[in-house]
């Protein structure tokens, strides 16, 4: 795995430094064939006005004039010039001082006159030669420059560019080997493409801790839980099967239906708490599956209250619905209600008989708002920061039927729904709880 980083390090590296020494080389080999053949020019442009100069003046006054011209130029010039006088194929002058011309390094234009005279112009291409020699030393010392910045500047370039990917390959490497999610990566807070890959990153560790947390919490939640119902259901069938009851056969049948209905009745238990305890870890880690679609709350509220109706006037509490205002939120209809069915069945339960339910819904700025409101004998305060946790029953409550998981999937359910739930309460003046949600 490292030795793949490095690789890939070093690849990248090499990458950078080859494009960059092409681009510097081209840029050298460009530079070096403008200046040589501008060099080349200039010195032509040269040879070439001087023979014409030259020819000029033997034409105005023979060998004689050329040579004077010749000489009296070569005193002032600062560059030598080779000049040879061929006359009609015959006699040859050289009116230069020819003395050091390396033959080899010399660059000669002529011109034959009108008479047949032919007049030759020469120039040393030796200083020529040595510039661009020492042109050339300067361009490879340049070169070889080059080939080490950027194999250097590539190196550390990439290596600056790497280090948050291993910083966060450490971090993934350490996660996987130690299977603690609590670790992060810390952000640079350059808000570079990195830093937000790195908090993505970070965002998907809190995810996965928090589901890891959820679902650990709801395992130890359920073992616990289903111990005592477990062990009542164990204990009923040992109950059964150890004596048979001594009496008529109708009545051992009477006794054997009643161990088995009390048997049914600790599986069903069993049941709705591991399906409701599924229904809270699902809503809580984000993979409840809602069928949003735009519902209208007092609707659902109403259909909760036809639910309690009959509960409530049986023990003699009043349950009222005030529905202020069409609120239609978007929302999964069948949740909803199961949110305030349990809010409402709560308040009837705890409510005793002569009291008041009342459950209101309205909007509120932006958002809707669901209140259920009872006259009922409230919730302690040290126990309020816990009714919304799993499997928590009050001390008073536990007389009443009840798993200690209905607030919970209430507040799982609401917040699924980018919603907020509430209570305030007052011991001996009952207790509200307030449900808010998104308008549709
Ligand atoms: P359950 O009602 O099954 O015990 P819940 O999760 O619905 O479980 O409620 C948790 C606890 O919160 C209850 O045991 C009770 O003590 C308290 N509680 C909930 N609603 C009310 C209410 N309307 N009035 C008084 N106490 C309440």
């Amino acid at each position: 795995m490292s030795s793949g980083r490095r690789t890939f390090g070093l690849q990248l590296a090499l990458w950078y430094a080859t494009l960059f020494v092409s681009g510097a080389v081209a840029i050298v080999f460009v530079t070096y064939y403008l200046t040589a053949t501008s060099l080349a020019q200039r010195d032509h442009q040269i040879i070439n006005g001087k023979l014409g100069d030259y020819a000029a003046a033997y034409l105005r006054g023979g060998v004689r004039v050329l040579a004077n011209t010749v000489r009296s130029e070569q005193q002032v010039a600062p560059e030598r010039l080779f000049v040879r006088v061929v006359d009609r194929g015959v006699e040859s002058v050289v009116l230069s001082n020819n003395e050091g011309w390396d033959p080899g390094k010399i660059e000669i234009v002529s011109a034959t006159l009108a008479d047949g005279t032919l007049v030759q112009v020469g120039k040393s291409t030796e200083a020529r030669d040595d510039l661009l020699s020492r042109f050339r030393a300067v361009l490879g010392i340049v070169t070889l420059l080059v080939v080490v910045i950027a194999l250097t500047g590539g190196w550390l370039a990439t290596q600056s560019a790497l280090f948050p990917i291993r910083r966060l390959t450490t971090a993934v490497q350490q996660i996987i080997r130690t299977g603690r999610t609590d670790a992060r990566v810390p952000l640079d807070g350059t808000g570079d493409a990195i830093d937000e890959l790195t908090s993505l990153f970070n965002t998907m560790l809190d995810k996965i801790e928090g589901l890891v947390t959820a679902m650990r919490g709801a395992l130890d939640n359920v073992s616990h839980d289903l111990r005592t119902p477990l062990t009542r259901l164990r204990g009923t069938a040992e109950m059964a099967l150890a004596s048979p009851p001594a009496g008529e056969p109708g009545q051992q049948v009477a006794y054997y239906r009643e161990l088995l209905a009390d048997c049914v009745e600790e599986s069903d238990r069993v049941l709705v708490m591991l399906n409701t305890l599924m229904d809270i870890s699902e809503a809580e880690s984000g993979t409840m599956q809602l069928r949003r679609e735009p519902v209208p709350l007092g609707d659902v509220v109403a259909r909760a209250i036809d639910l309690y109706r009959d509960v409530a006037d049986a023990k003699g509490v009043s349950l009222s619905a005030s529905a202020s205002d069409a609120v239609v939120v978007t929302a999964d209809r069948t949740r909803l209600e199961q949110v305030a069915a349990n809010l409402i069945d709560n308040a009837v339960k705890y409510t005793p008989p002569g009291g008041r339910v009342d459950v209101d819904v309205r909007r509120e700025g932006d958002g809707a708002v669901l209140r259920v409101r009872d006259t009922g004998p409230g919730i302690p305060s040290d126990e309020l920061p816990r009714i919304f946790d799993r499997l928590f029953r009050g001390d008073t409550s536990r007389t009443e039927r009840g798993l200690g998981l209905g607030l919970s999937l209430v507040k799982a359910i609401v917040e699924a729904h980018r919603g907020t739930v509430e209570v305030s309460s007052e011991p001996a003046r009952g207790s509200t709880f307030t449900v808010r949600l998104p308008l549709g």
